[in-house]
């Protein structure tokens, strides 16, 4: 399974893009930073995109992906929560925000929302997708994605802490997980629903105390301004578990 991280940030700049990541050419998971990523070929060659919750850094590009695949006559499943399609459907694609693309053209539209079930692993263009719901504050779904040769990433969505009920259903190779700001953010960190190094640090130890091992783990949705103690004290996580904790970059790619 070949992943590409084409977002990796909360905020979008020159240098940063929201979070969006791309498997094996086909599956998008959150819509940050997608049309500003890839070609239009590229999207074209994209089946689904499994959305987490409607926050608008991730779901940025439904709309312009939407209108670049109606102009090729090509079309695109999206997977989310009842909560994320209405969202959708009521302030964006409304016919007035921007076309309806779920209804457009009429004969074949080019987005067909597709409900997701918590804890219903289901099958998607030859993957198995496992929708766990985390800690942000709003209805929001991190994704387990595991391919046929049973290799499986998790990917955590938005999340505070308190994921040990997450961990149980889940054995991944791979976790990419939010580490929004640095420790010395904790407060606005658990009042807005995400994590710090040293949140993160607390995880993945009862993820290890559960699971009995560690997955290799890639941080992402970082706050641009303040990446740089953020890696600092990831790094100081890392050692103290003696475990491998990168935190991506726009372009990164990663094999499992
Ligand atoms: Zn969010
Ligand atoms: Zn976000």
């Amino acid at each position: 399974m070949n992943i590409r991280i084409l977002g990796a940030h909360n905020c979008e700049s020159q240098a940063t893009r929201f979070v969006c990541l791309l498997i094996d050419d086909t599956l998008a998971i959150d819509a940050g930073g997608l049309t500003s990523s890839l070609s239009i070929s590229e999207q074209q060659k994209l089946k689904a995109i499994l959305l987490t919750h409607q926050h608008y850094d991730h779901i940025r590009d439904v709309p312009a992906i939407a209108l670049n695949l109606s102009l090729q006559g090509a079309g695109i499943e999206v997977y989310c929560t009842p909560e994320v399609r209405d969202i959708i459907e009521t302030h964006i694609l409304n016919g007035k925000v921007y076309p309806k693309f779920q209804e457009l053209p009429e004969a074949k539209p080019t987005l067909s929302f597709n409900l997701i079930t918590p804890y219903e692993p289901e099958s998607i263009h030859g993957y198995e997708i496992l929708a766990i719901p985390v800690n942000h504050g709003l209805t929001t779904v991190g994704y387990q994605v595991s391919n046929s040769e049973g290799k499986a990433m998790f990917y955590t969505a938005d999340t505070g802490p308190g994921l040990l009920d997450c961990w149980q259903y889940l054995c991944p190779q791979l976790l990419i997980i939010d580490v929004t700001v640095p420790n010395s953010y904790e407060e606005f960190a658990m009042n807005t629903g995400h994590l710090t190094p040293s949140l993160l640090n607390e995880e993945l130890i009862k993820f290890r105390e559960l699971k009995g091992y560690l997955p290799r783990i890639i941080v992402v949705h970082m706050d641009p301004t303040l990446e740089k103690e953020i890696e600092e004290e990831v790094a100081v996580v890392a050692e103290s578990l003696n475990t491998l904790i990168t935190v991506a970059h726009e372009g990164m790619q990663l094999h499992i």
